[in-house]
């Protein structure tokens, strides 16, 4: 078999067979397929699509391709949420240890940013010596002694998509259902936790624009993760807009700090608490969706998930006083606030816009394997519904110099809408599947 014959298949629009597709992710992963053959086959695969038999042997190809944990030696229950990637979604940074404190562990395998959406690694990153690139040993020691730890994929575990992913990040390879599916799903299978909630998010600033896009992957990762035995649940949540108000890395450390601290922005929190639902109701942890919605209250309210995020934080490595002391984390030069252009309504905010403009202030990658700046960012100050003045500063800009202050400015303007009538206000969860 020859890597480049695969490549002209699926280019021609072929369907692969499953010793091709296991061939292609065990060659790459070993370095044998390089880079640009990976890039080049990624994009037919975008271009022509799988069927659902292929993306599921590219899934359980790409778990196999390192180790896969058998976490019942730990814990019988392992949960784990994954999002399909949004723009300012820090809900692991919360959710994790909100379910870590009420003694349901939590171990999960995170990503990086991928196009324009941020990625929790990086997020974590900006804590001054956090780090996620644990063995399977460290893995299993941490969920064992502290029931909360969040990985990124290395040599152990889920290497083919760890190499993928970066790839695919600075290719235009993102956007595409079968690559998305199977990098969710391999990461969860070598995760080896037994309940997974997948927040598959739509809209402007997702990868899946229509409900009816981002109802196939969702359906398709759920029946993936049953077919190994997993039990999944899914919802649709909205991203026409950033969740919560903060986008960049640090300052999204931050607001999830502040959520955990009770005094997060009003969509997050109420986000969270759904993802954190159906958590506990796919776990059978609450009898109920109010009694888990009690449940998940008292513990960010008594302060407990605050101090799980503290416990875990330090477990890996990260500085613990980044809960009392955000200036421990990389700050921005010039930070300004933007004013409205008009009086109105705010109408639409162009949330990948938004996640574009941030990565282009240095808060994402444009090669593979650069540094990113934790400090940049926006944070709205006004969300879709907001009745603003003209001068109102609608949101507050964190970039290292005034010229890419200037031309983010800019884009910013241009990726808000303003209306003279109050606009409808998008829903927070369009949909949950069990
Ligand atoms: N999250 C992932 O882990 N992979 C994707 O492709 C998209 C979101």
């Amino acid at each position: 078999m020859r890597a480049v014959d695969i490549i002209a298949k699926k280019r021609d629009g072929l369907t692969l067979t499953h010793d091709e597709i296991e061939f292609f992710v065990q060659g790459f992963t070993r370095g044998d397929i390089t880079d640009y053959q990976a890039a080049a086959w990624a994009m037919a695969v975008y271009l022509r699509g799988m069927t659902s038999e292929e993306t599921t042997a590219l899934t359980l190809a790409m778990a196999h391709s390192g180790a896969t944990l058998d976490l019942s030696s730990v814990a019988p229950r392992v949960l784990d949420k994954h999002s399909s990637g949004g723009v300012g979604d820090k809900t692991t940074i919360v959710v994790a240890p909100l379910i870590a404190a009420l003694g349901l562990p939590v171990g999960k395998m995170s990503g990086r940013g991928l196009g324009f959406s941020g990625g929790t690694l990086d997020k974590l990153e900006a804590i001054p010596g956090f780090h996620s690139d644990l063995s399977q040993k460290e893995f299993l020691a941490q969920l064992q002694a502290h029931g909360i730890v969040v990985s990124g994929q290395t040599h152990d575990l889920a290497p083919a998509d760890g190499k993928l992913y970066a790839l695919r990040d600075v290719t235009a390879t993102v956007s595409c259902l079968p690559l998305i599916a199977s990098s969710i799903m391999s990461k969860k299978i070598a995760a080896g936790a037994h309940i997974i909630v997948l927040d598959v998010k739509v809209g402007r600033g997702a990868f899946m624009k229509t409900e009816r896009d981002a109802a196939a992957l969702a359906e398709l990762m759920v029946q993936i993760g049953h077919g190994v035995g997993r039990q999944v649940g899914a919802v649709i949540s909205d991203m026409n807009q950033p969740l919560g108000n903060a986008v960049g890395n640090a300052l999204e450390v931050v607001e999830a700090i502040e959520t955990l601290k009770g005094r997060g922005p009003r969509d997050f929190v109420e986000h969270c608490i759904e993802v954190g639902i159906q958590l506990l109701l796919v776990a059978r942890a609450a009898t109920d969706e109010q009694h888990a919605r009690a449940k998940l209250e008292t513990a960010l309210a008594s302060g407990r998930a605050l101090e799980k995020f503290s416990e875990w934080i330090q477990a890996q490595g990260g500085d613990p006083r980044v809960v009392d002391d955000y200036t421990i984390m990389p700050r921005a030069q010039v930070i300004r606030d933007v004013l409205a252009p008009r009086d109105g309504f705010i109408a639409g905010i162009d949330a990948e816009e938004v996640g574009l403009t941030v990565v282009g202030l240095g808060g994402g990658r444009a090669k593979k394997g650069a540094p990113i700046d934790y400090s940049v960012g926006v944070v709205l100050r006004h969300k879709i519904g907001a009745r603003v003045r003209r001068g109102d500063a609608v949101l507050t800009l964190y970039a290292n110099d005034q010229s890419s202050f200037d031309a983010a400015e800019k884009r910013l303007l241009a990726a808000i809408e303003f209306s003279d009538d109050p606009p409808a206000l998008p829903p927070l969860i369009h949909k949950v599947i069990r």
